[in-house]
């Protein structure tokens, strides 16, 4: 619940509570004071009716000797101690009016009878009215009690006395006593409201969130002393003598702007708010607006609370993220690097285990798995290609002749010739020793023979030059197939082509043989 709907409904609480309070007393009071009132009337009516019937004769004897006087009571001596009567009329038979008696000598017969005339009904039984008598002057009202009471003379009557009490001092009391509860309540009241409002002015005070209050006009009404400490002012007044510049620097009216038209009227939001000593300091601002019974808009209640510490928090959070996905990125880098690394070192390893280190040509194994699949290849499409095997001869002889470095040269030497004859999409191999193979891929017997003999002749002619620096000629035997329909495997090839090679060696060496 908001601060401010709680302060209202508390408040209206204590007026309700208090309002009830105030007609119950209010109706307890007037009850008791009328009990009250009513007692002493009766008490009143009895001492009168006594009175009346300790005093009626000698009323009755005065009034046949003073007819038509108005005397004061005083004068009658100690007979009649009278002091509690305004005044008593005495009338005669026939309800005409002898004799006034007063004990307020402001009274004159004329005042009275011309306020109070002699009632028109006959009094024959003990009566008790009240009456409201103005007299001007002085100016007064009085509340009048009026005793009227027969004088009988053996049970008929011979005059008829009115006795007038003035009943104001019992209603001024009354009157006087339930104006007095009724301040003390409003007094009570008043200052109860004042309490709550001291009490919720202490809870913003005292409260860990910075309050203010701002008009529509941009101009700051109220803040709380937590708010002047949080943007670094000595006081509240320091504050609020800074509020022009502390709404226009925080552009406080445009985010207020914004609120207004939210339609659930709150808003919060995080900004920066600017201290007095420049530095600026994350807060969470959340508005509220403040509205008439009417509707009409007032000002904006705003609740500050620093949230500088959680934002720092957040912000090196951020930072360690940063670092770490760097760190992480600069790891993954490194293993991509590294893993390249293997990669190449994997293929440069596969490409020297299919190698011959002496010649760099495909070695036994390479070969077998190349030739293999273009052989698969054909057999599924079609198309011809051929197979060449080629040995030197008398190889051994250069060995011992020249030694084994020069025996590698020479092989050296016949990988490269063979290497410039034959087509680059062939493939050439060392199977080993002195023994290479070529795959000629698109190739027919006939056209295979022709290029082995060019080999065979070229390398015949080729001047080899030995690490020693002889000059020396090789020859070679070549045996040549071609793809049969019933070849499935790259050594059925290679039998008929070192059959064919066999062939060659034995009808005298240096020459080309087909299968
Ligand atoms: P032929 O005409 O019947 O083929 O006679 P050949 O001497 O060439 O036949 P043989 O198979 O008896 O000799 C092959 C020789 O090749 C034996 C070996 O010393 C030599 N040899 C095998 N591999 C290498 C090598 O890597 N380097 C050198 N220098 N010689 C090798
Ligand atoms: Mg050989
Ligand atoms: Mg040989």
């Amino acid at each position: 619940m908001k601060l401010r709907d709680l302060r209202v409904r508390i408040s209206s609480y204590i007026v309700l509570v208090f309002l009830a309070l105030v007609a119950a007393f209010g109706y307890a009071l007037v009850a008791h004071q009328d009990r009250l009132y009513r007692g002493n009337i009766e008490k009143l009516k009895k001492s009168v009716g006594i009175f009346h019937q300790l005093n009626h004769v000698r009323f009755e004897a005065l009034a046949h000797h003073s007819t038509g006087v108005a005397a004061p009571m005083s004068e009658l001596g100690e007979l009649l101690k009278l002091d509690e009567f305004l005044f008593i009329r005495l009338y005669d038979a026939q309800g005409k009016p002898l004799l006034h008696l007063f004990n307020d000598l402001t009274f004159t017969s004329e005042s009275v009878d011309a306020k109070f005339p002699a009632p028109k009904f006959t009094r024959d039984k003990i009566g008790w009215s009240e009456e409201d008598l103005y007299l001007a002057d002085p100016p007064r009202v009085y509340a009048l009690g009026v005793f009227s009471a027969p004088v009988l003379d053996q049970g008929q009557p011979t005059g008829y006395i009115d006795y007038f009490y003035d009943l104001s001092a019992y209603k001024d009391q009354s009157f006087y006593l339930a104006s007095m509860v009724i301040v003390f309540l409003l007094l009570t009241l008043l200052m109860l409201a004042v309490i709550v409002n001291v009490l919720f002015s202490r809870f913003y005070e005292d409260n860990i969130q910075g309050y203010f209050q701002i008009g529509q006009d941009g101009r700051l009404l109220s803040v709380n002393s937590v708010l002047a400490t949080m943007l670094g002012y000595a006081s509240k007044k320091e504050l609020l003598a800074h509020a022009e510049q502390f709404v226009r620097s925080n552009a406080l009216t445009q985010h207020i702007q914004q609120t207004a038209s939210s339609e659930s009227g709150e808003q919060s939001a995080e900004l920066q708010l600017l201290c007095q000593n420049g530095e600026k300091r994350w807060c969470l601002f959340s508005v509220d607006k403040v509205s008439s019974v009417r509707g009409e808009l007032l000002y904006h209640e705003c609740l500050v609370t620093d949230i500088s510490d959680k934002k720092a928090k957040e912000e090196s959070e951020l930072k360690y993220l940063q670092a770490t996905q760097e760190i992480n990125l600069q790891l993954e880098k490194k293993v991509a690097e590294r893993t390249q690394a293997l990669e190449a070192l994997q293929k440069q390893a596969e490409l020297l285990a299919r190698t011959d280190t002496l010649t760099q040509l495909s070695n036994r194994r390479d070969f077998y798995d190349k030739t293999q699949h273009e052989l698969n290849r054909r057999k599924r499409l079609g198309g011809a290609a051929s197979l060449m095997m080629i040995d030197i001869d008398f190889f051994k002889h250069v060995n011992d002749t020249y030694g084994h470095l020069s025996g590698d040269q020479v092989l050296k030497v016949l990988s490269q010739v063979a290497q410039s004859v034959n087509r680059e999409t062939d493939i050439l191999a060392r199977l080993g020793g002195e023994e290479f193979a070529v795959f000629m891929p698109d190739t027919p017997l006939a056209l295979a023979a022709e290029v082995a003999e060019r080999l065979r002749l070229v390398l015949a002619n080729t001047n080899i030059v030995l690490p020693e620096g002889e000059h020396i000629h090789i020859t070679v035997s070549v045996g040549v197939t071609s793809i049969l329909a019933t070849d499935s495997h790259i050594d059925d090839l290679l039998k008929r082509a070192d059959t064919a090679l066999y062939e060659a060696k034995n009808s005298g060496r240096n020459r080309v043989c087909q299968a």
